[in-house]
């Protein structure tokens, strides 16, 4: 069986989505699923047939599929708090409401972050 990587996951979630089939395929049925059903079968295929490794994530921010072991980044609420997040302006109880978000990359979380900032400020100037 071949290695697989995150671009092969990739490939097989477009597929589930209705996306574009590699060259010299076509299915009469082909599925078209919602990006949390697609990856719905792919934790399956993790978890319980072992097919899939483990070590593929989505990241939640630009709904990619990445390779923890070369990169991304997962909120741990009990020991992610250092410098990086405190320079982010953010507190404990940050990390404690999004325990367990996932990122492929540092620009990911960064972004993230900014959305959470501002649609919290959003809201406190809506209730003035
Ligand atoms: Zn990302």
């Amino acid at each position: 069986m071949k290695d697989l990587e995150s671009e092969d996951v990739q490939e097989f979630i477009d597929m589930l989505m209705g996306g574009d089939l590699p060259d010299g395929w076509e299915l009469s049925h082909q599925p078209k699923l919602s990006l949390e059903e697609a990856f719905g079968v792919v934790y399956y295929l993790q978890e319980e047939m072992h097919l899939i490794p483990e070590r593929f994530e989505l990241c939640c921010v630009c709904d990619r599929i990445y390779d923890t072991d070369c990169q991304g980044h997962t909120i741990d609420a009990t020991d992610n708090m250092d410098e990086w997040h405190r320079e982010l302006g953010l507190e404990e109880q940050d990390l404690t409401d999004h325990d367990g978000q996932r990122f492929c990359s540092e620009e990911c979380e960064i972004k993230f972050w900014r959305d959470k900032k501002r649609s919290a400020s959003d809201k406190s100037e809506q209730a003035e």
